[in-house]
């Protein structure tokens, strides 16, 4: 059934520090939806109010979607996800009822956070093509009355008293819309007013600090050979995405296995320079500067 694609979600737990590089994007994200979930009365004291909806944008492969789940996973919220591109497939049934499901699912099991990923593709397609244009407005449609009804209106209201029980209860029924797409270009203006996905974050592809953490990251569980310099391949490894990276790690430890026998221990250098012939980078030059 569609569910195991979209829907509600069992995700793996993951902690930040799983993720290389990206600081002050994490710092981000924690507070404008870790911190009011978890300090709820200090963010009314204060007059803030959480975003509603988050917009993360950049080049694909650069944790986007991993950034989300370390999310959820920090403030226990439920993870409702359904990914622009498979909410338009025919195996799923109509788009906007399905959408709607979505959104039905995430207000039972608040706090949750919706995630849309490929976001362009349910609204960009307005500018970009004419095809399907009935079930796309129908589907806009739809995400934007769900955009003007979820949100923390009645907090305001409530900014006066300072009962911490009463506070805590609004935000348990928080429910916390991020977007996601490789291609900001493309998205209708409408999503980005104020109130709907009012907080927009660049997820910028690694530099070489970024990779050397991601590296770490990746090889945690490896044993590695006492050459391996991790400085080095960062170096190396421009226009690398993080999903390259990580996907090096594997095909050197891979290399080492095939290599050395099965009773191989160590992933060595010239295991990751070699698997650097066959791994090529996603990236380009455009997508480190057109962003
Ligand atoms: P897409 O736009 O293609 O959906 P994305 O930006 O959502 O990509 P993810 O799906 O989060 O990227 O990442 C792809 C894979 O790469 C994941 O398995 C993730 O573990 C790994 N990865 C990417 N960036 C990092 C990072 N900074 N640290 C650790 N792992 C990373």
């Amino acid at each position: 059934s569609f569910r195991s694609v979209i829907g509600l979600m069992d995700i793996k737990p993951i902690g930040w520090e799983q993720i290389g590089g990206l600081e002050d994007v994490k710092l981000k994200l924690k507070q404008s939806i870790e911190w009011p979930l978890k300090f709820p009365q200090e963010f009314v004291r204060m007059g803030l109010t959480p975003p509603k909806g988050l917009l993360l944008y950049g080049p694909p492969g650069c944790a986007k979607t991993t950034l989300v789940r370390a999310l959820a996973t920090s403030c226990h919220c439920s993870f409702v996800s359904v990914s622009g591109a498979d909410l338009f497939s025919p195996f799923v049934g109509e788009s906007e009822k399905v959408l709607s499901q979505v959104f039905r699912q995430a207000r039972a099991n608040t706090p949750a956070i919706v995630f849309l990923d490929e976001i362009d593709s349910i609204l960009g397609s307005r500018s970009v093509s004419n095809s399907g244009c009935d079930v796309q407005e129908r589907v806009l449609s739809v995400l934007l009355n769900e955009l003007d009804g979820v949100g923390l209106k009645t907090i305001e209201r409530r900014g006066s008293k300072s009962d911490q029980q009463e506070f805590q209860e609004v935000f348990n029924r928080y429910v916390m819309i991020v977007a996601a797409t490789n291609r900001p270009d493309v998205l209708d203006e409408a999503l980005l007013r104020p109130g709907r996905l009012d907080k927009v974050i660049y997820i910028p592809p690694p530099d070489q600090k970024s990779r050397l953490s991601i590296l770490q990251v990746c090889t945690q569980n490896m044993p590695l050979g006492p050459d391996v310099s991790l400085e080095n391949l960062a170096a190396e490894t421009c226009f690398f995405s993080g999903a390259d990276l990580k996907n090096l790690c594997k095909e050197a430890a891979l290399l080492a296995l095939q290599e050395d026998g099965l009773e191989a221990n160590a992933v060595e250098q010239q295991h990751f320079l070699k698997s650097l012939k066959t791994v090529r980078p996603s990236l380009s030059q455009k997508d480190l500067t057109s962003y």
